[in-house]
């Protein structure tokens, strides 16, 4: 094995008890390359305990102090770019720019945390003669966080820099696929003087994530990955009176119209519907194509095929995940899709064991079949045609997902029809991947996502912190009325 065997991590120290280890495979040519512990609800408990003593001193330093170590933290991520992006690519299989551009954003959300304390500035107000509101942020105590396999480093950034920031103390449960990135974050934290305790993680599989939800000295669950998982997790987190922000899987629809520029569509959709191998949960998954725009798509399929797996294109996950893509896009030709650029039986010369699907369009999808309802999760773009923009909303709407939705257009008007109609979370114009950057949060609408607010950006401070409000009164002289 490249890597020795995984710790948690817990109390600022690497601990292991579990005898129970899983493999961890290099999905860019399947060999193991690690062992994951499968741990146990005691070694939960001692993560919780040193988080909640942790929690006391933590949360009484003054903002402004624990922001210090987020901005060495950020220093830390860069100086170690090279390789945290060599790790990503070889434990999650994207390519190196891929994988680069997932520290960056790391960076970015760590500089973001860095700025919380201008955010959460409390708000004074006087309310009657002699009598003052304030409202002041205190943190919520533990928060868990749940992360998936798709963006190693990029997602636990979602949570740490701004739960920690903000004064609470971490849980974290990574992935059991890509265990690896988490850890090197928990070298860098400590590296950056973060207090033992402040940050721990606890690896494992549904049993640990269960004992989380229902954990008593755990106060709030975040949690991405798949909606099947998402709503297991907010209803069982929730009804344990913890709050939970979920996010889940998604089904993103672009919305082409004649009129779209050729060029800038066809590369953006191609992108959109490929990058990460299709592993995104803002990547183009459904096209609708309103009217005449076999223009577009035959570009579409030029750019397409420019994508080549094990050169741009990275790989997918798994074996499971490879075989279940592939079996999609079968079913679809059965059901009388139109194959225009065919992925399947892909192979990298020199990584014949590795998990690679080409890029693949297909035509003349219907919206009752499976592959236009279900989240593929793979380099692969359905093609639906529509009369009518009217038509296309409607199928976007339908879809039990609303993450993402995208139309690409030159007319100011249809771009503003879509983005008001469009039932999603978050919408681009003229962008295949309209993920929000800071300041603004991410988050989808629909089965997209369980819970109120957001868990990056600004909305993160609303789940992150509990107000307290403060009346005051010091001047004895002023009138008892029905306020005093
Ligand atoms: P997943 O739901 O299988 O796993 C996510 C986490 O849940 C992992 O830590 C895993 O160990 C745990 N888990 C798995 N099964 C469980 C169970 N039965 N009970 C309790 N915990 C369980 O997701 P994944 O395959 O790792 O990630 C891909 C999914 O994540 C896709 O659906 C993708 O769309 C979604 N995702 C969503 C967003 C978003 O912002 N909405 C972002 C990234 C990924």
């Amino acid at each position: 094995m490249k890597y020795p065997k995984v710790s948690n991590f817990i109390d600022g120290k690497l601990t292991s008890s579990s005898s129970e280890f899983l493999d961890v495979y290099s999905p860019l040519n399947g060999t193991i390359i690690s062992q994951v512990p499968i741990s146990s609800s005691k070694e939960l408990d001692d993560a919780v305990s040193a988080a909640r003593t942790a929690f006391h001193s933590w949360a009484k330093m003054p903002i402004k102090e624990r922001v210090q170590i987020f901005f060495r933290y950020r220093t830390l991520l860069e100086d170690n770019i090279d390789e945290l992006t060599n790790l990503l690519c070889e434990e999650n299989g994207k390519t190196y720019s891929e994988s680069k551009a997932e520290i960056l954003k790391s960076m970015e959300l760590t500089e973001f945390a860095c700025s919380l304390p201008q955010l959460i500035a409390g708000e004074i107000l006087e309310v009657s003669k002699g009598v003052e509101c304030r409202i002041e942020r205190f943190p919520v105590g533990v928060i868990a966080s749940i992360t998936p396999f798709n963006f190693p480093n990029m997602v636990p950034n979602w949570t740490i820099p701004n739960t920690l920031v903000l004064g609470n103390t971490m849980v974290m449960k990574p992935s059991e696929v890509v265990p690896l990135s988490a850890m090197r974050l928990a070298d860098l934290l400590k590296e950056a003087g973060l207090p033992d305790g402040v940050f721990n993680i606890v690896h494992g599989q549904k049993e640990i994530v269960e004992a989380i939800c229902d954990h008593p000295g755990i106060d709030g669950v975040t949690f991405v990955g798949s909606t099947k998982v998402a709503k297991i997790v907010y209803a069982r987190a929730t009804s344990n009176l913890k709050r939970a922000v979920c996010l889940g899987g998604a089904k993103n629809h672009l919305i082409v119209l004649p009129d779209a520029n050729v060029e800038m569509t066809a590369s953006n959709v191609a992108a959109s519907m490929s990058g990460c191998a299709g592993q995104r949960c803002m990547a183009a998954s459904a096209m609708v194509g309103v009217g005449a725009v076999d223009h577009i798509i035959e570009k579409l399929c030029d750019e397409a095929r420019k994508i080549v797996p094990g050169k741009n294109l990275g790989s997918v996950i798994s074996k499971e995940a490879k075989e279940r893509i592939e079996n999609y896009i079968t079913e679809a030709e059965e059901q009388g899709a139109k194959i225009l650029v065919d992925g399947r039986n892909a192979v990298v010369e020199g990584k014949e064991n590795g998990y690679y699907v080409g890029p693949t369009v297909i035509d003349y999808v219907k919206p009752d079949m499976k592959i236009a309802k279900e989240e593929v999760f793979g380099p692969v773009l359905s093609i639906m045609r529509s009369e009518t923009l009217d038509e296309a909303l409607e199928i976007e709407n339908s879809s039990q997902y609303g993450n993402a939705a995208a139309v690409f257009t030159q007319s100011g008007g249809a771009s503003k029809y879509v983005a008001e109609r469009a039932s999603a979370g978050m919408i681009g114009v003229n962008i295949g991947v309209p993920v929000p950057r800071e300041p603004f949060s991410f988050g989808g609408w629909n089965e997209s996502k369980f819970g109120v607010g957001d868990i990056t950006g600004k909305s993160s401070i609303e789940f992150l912190t509990k107000p307290k409000k403060i009346t005051t009164k010091w001047n004895p002289e002023s009138k008892t009325n029905w306020m005093s």
